[in-house]
């Protein structure tokens, strides 16, 4: 007899994720932590008043499945105003505890055993695992470096009867790349022609930089249709660890969301939602002031980055600024943000774990939702290599 039960895992080559193994890497050997996307600056004062307020005053149990009705109205202007989008407060929104749980939810409310979901390399990590845990089969399509734009003809080919879902991300974590309207339209093509869903990660929306403007799904009426739209607010008011997010999704497809969302958390935190919804009513100019805010930590980084061994692109949207570090040194990027952390006190994230099959390409990413004193300070040391 055994005295340990057999264990037959389920994602058996997965380990823990490289964002907690940078950070707690940058932590034990007291590195600049540009890794893990961050910020090291507070949510908005005003907004941490009213979390304050309603926890120390009685909103404290549970909210409606699809969040308090005060923030899902305040989103439904908040889509209106930035995307022209319609939607309805009580069948297409549903707060989440953050994004991750809306993706996980969204993926398992369509994917069925054998389908096929389509996604892109270097691809955020927990796409990949919530496809397989709902019985699906990932189909990893690699974005071209260094553009790092979607190859419509290569997803057209991969395409099978067994294709259900693609999962696009825009701005794209980590490589800064955005969709464009002819994407949309490609994408838009696709998905109608094989009656796909689309599940569009769109966490970084207002951080889209040098005049573009962010395409989100919720802007295109006929693909809007077949796809879920997934937002965070941890990026957008400097607040990961409040962990609460939403996804917008055409009536039927909310239902089977709310189907599953409603036995893997049940609700989103209710206090948390009290106090988005007074901030976005009190202060949606906040949002419009977002895109310039980390465009110049963008511009500021790279200015101090420009006459390093780093080669670069700016980041196109995201917090995030990727770097080829091929002119400083041949070895693999986790050997190099092991020797980046350890020994030189900035810490990043590898690329290569972002794929299925790294190409061996000499990329890693830094996070620039940082002080300003933090990002010269870690330019400084980058620039000395
Ligand atoms: N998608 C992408 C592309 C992200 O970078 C992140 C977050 N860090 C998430 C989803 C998850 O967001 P949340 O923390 O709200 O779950
Ligand atoms: N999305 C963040 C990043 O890319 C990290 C979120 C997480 O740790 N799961 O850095």
């Amino acid at each position: 007899m055994k005295d340990e039960p057999h264990i037959n895992s389920k994602l058996p080559d997965v380990g823990t994720t490289i964002f907690t193994v940078m950070s707690q890497m940058a932590h034990d050997h007291q590195a600049i932590n540009l890794s893990q996307g961050y910020p090291d600056y507070d949510g908005p004062r005003a907004l941490l008043e009213r979390l304050q307020f309603y926890a120390g005053n009685g909103h404290n149990q549970y909210a409606p499945l699809a969040g308090i009705p005060a923030l899902r109205e305040q989103i439904v202007r908040k889509v209106e105003r930035h995307y022209g989008a319609l939607v309805d407060a009580n069948e297409e929104v549903t707060v989440t505890p953050g994004a991750t749980e809306a993706i996980f939810c969204a993926v398992h409310a369509v994917v069925h055993p054998g389908d096929e979901v389509i996604m892109f390399d270097p691809v955020y990590d927990c796409y990949d695992p919530a496809v397989r845990l709902a019985g699906g089969v990932p189909v990893h399509l690699v974005l071209p470096a260094p553009g790092f734009g979607i190859d419509w003809a290569a997803v057209r080919q991969a395409l099978t009867p067994r294709t259900r879902a693609i999962i696009v991300n825009t701005p794209h974590n980590p490589t800064g790349s955005v969709l464009s309207a002819e994407d949309i339209a490609a994408l838009t093509e696709i998905a109608e022609r094989h009656d796909l869903f689309v599940i569009s990660d769109e966490v970084y929306e207002h951080l889209v930089f040098d005049r573009r403007r962010h395409e989100s799904v919720l802007r295109h009426e006929r693909l809007r249709r077949r796809s879920f739209a997934i937002f965070s607010f941890g990026k957008t008011y400097h607040v990961t660890g409040w962990k609460t997010g939403y996804c917008i999704a055409p009536p039927a497809l909310t239902r089977e969301l709310r189907r599953v969302h409603q036995f893997v958390a049940f609700v989103a935190f209710t206090p948390v939602q009290y106090a988005l919804a007074d901030f976005m009513a009190a202060c949606p100019e906040h949002l419009d002031e977002l895109p310039a805010f980390y465009e110049r930590k963008r511009d500021r980084f790279n200015a101090a980055l420009a006459g390093s061994r780093f080669r670069f692109s700016p980041s196109a949207g995201t917090f995030f600024q990727l770097v080829d570090y091929g002119a400083i040194s041949d070895a693999e990027d986790l050997e190099v943000v092991r020797w980046l952390t350890q020994e030189i006190g900035v810490a990043a994230i590898p690329m290569s774990v972002f794929y299925k099959s790294p190409p061996g390409d000499r990329y890693v990413r830094f996070c620039f939702c940082k002080e300003d004193a933090t990002l010269d300070r870690a330019a400084a040391i980058l620039g000395g290599l």
